[in-house]
């Protein structure tokens, strides 16, 4: 239910190659072996950090790959190690090898942190096989190649808005349209994690999650187990959206029957979600007579009521605006 989830590949850098090389010195022509030894690759390491909220920012990448380390130089200088790659991920996510299904690491905590790949070592430059018997050894050792290893990283999302209303209302187009709107907040992306859950990133640290609750409540029905732990999810919510549609076909009950209905059901299926504060939307704003739904709606829900229209993009600037601002920790 509220679980992201993303399958990703991990591979540490190689080591670099040893080098191959003699002193050469004015006085000393054949000098002695002078070939440094490669740097190490990097690791791959996952750290699990509060200001990560899913795998959005992982999604399309098919790799996590750390650097490789640089050949060793002349006069015995080392090469420079692979840089790590230090991915953040969210505090809660579990890891485990995709192929065995095996748990790697619970990263329960913030900080909490896992080096899932070793980069290869750094192979030796040819001044290390010098000897007495050997005194211009022509080779050096390659670099070791590094480890891969295939992951799923999961993690269950805290919903910060649910989406409620009649069936019908338009909170499934509500969702998806949200990841299709260009609206005036800044470069805000929108996705869509399964039928009923949504993510919406706005700037840096700011992630907002939806959940469409019928939809859930719905599945609950269907006894997919959700149960109480289901219910304590849920209340954690911090906003419900509660969505009615204006219908001039008559199809759906009027604004304020529909939207009484809901406030009814809720109250019984839960008087703490029942009390949560409620921004209530009109949908499908773009069909002939929204004004008049608009004010009925206004008047039986006692609430600025915000016109929405997933046809024309009407009102997501203005709802995503009022949640953001609801949201926001306030100094
Ligand atoms: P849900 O049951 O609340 O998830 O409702 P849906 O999102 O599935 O929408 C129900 C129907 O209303 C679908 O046929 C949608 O295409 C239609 N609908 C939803 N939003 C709008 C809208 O803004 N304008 C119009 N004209 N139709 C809409
Ligand atoms: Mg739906």
């Amino acid at each position: 239910m509220f679980q992201d989830e993303i399958r990703v590949t991990a591979r540490g850098g190689k080591g670099g190659d040893g080098m191959v090389c003699f002193f050469r010195e004015k006085f000393r022509p054949k000098g002695g072996p002078a070939g440094g030894d490669g740097g190490d690759g990097g690791d791959v390491i996952l750290v699990a950090s509060h200001d990560v909220h899913g795998f959005h920012g992982l999604r399309g990448r098919k790799w996590l790959k750390a650097a490789g380390g640089e050949p060793g130089g002349v006069a015995q200088m080392g090469g420079k190690d692979g840089e790590d790659l230090i991915v953040q991920v969210p505090v809660g996510t579990e890891v485990r090898d995709s192929g065995t299904g095996v748990l790697l690491k619970d990263l329960a905590e913030t900080g909490d942190h896992v080096t899932i790949v070793k980069g290869g070592k750094g192979g030796r430059g040819n001044a290390r096989f010098a000897n007495s018997q050997r005194q211009t050894p022509r080779f050096a050792e390659k670099g070791e190649e590094a480890e891969k290893r295939g992951l799923l990283l999961t993690v269950k999302l805290i919903a910060d808005v649910g989406l409620v209303g009649l069936p019908n209302a338009g909170k499934s187009t509500l969702l998806r349209s949200l990841s299709r709107s260009k609206t005036k907040i800044a470069g805000y992306q929108f996705t869509t994690l399964g039928p009923h859950l949504g993510v919406v990133e706005l700037g840096h640290s700011l992630r907002i999650t939806f959940a469409d609750l019928p939809g859930l409540i719905e599945g609950a029905h269907e006894g997919r187990g959700l149960g109480d732990k289901f219910l304590k999810h849920v209340e954690r919510t911090r906003i419900l959206v509660h969505v009615v549609a204006h219908d001039p076909t008559g199809g759906s009950p009027p604004p304020d029957e529909a939207w009484q209905t809901i406030r009814k059901e809720l109250s019984l299926y839960s008087e703490s979600l029942a009390a949560k504060p409620e921004f209530v939307v009109l949908s499908k704003c773009d069909l002939p007579g929204w004004e008049e739904s608009l004010n009925s709606l206004a008047k039986a829900s006692d609430a600025e009521v915000t016109a929405l229209s997933a046809v024309t993009g009407l009102g997501a600037d203005a709802l995503l605006r009022r949640i953001v601002r609801a949201l926001e920790p306030t100094e």
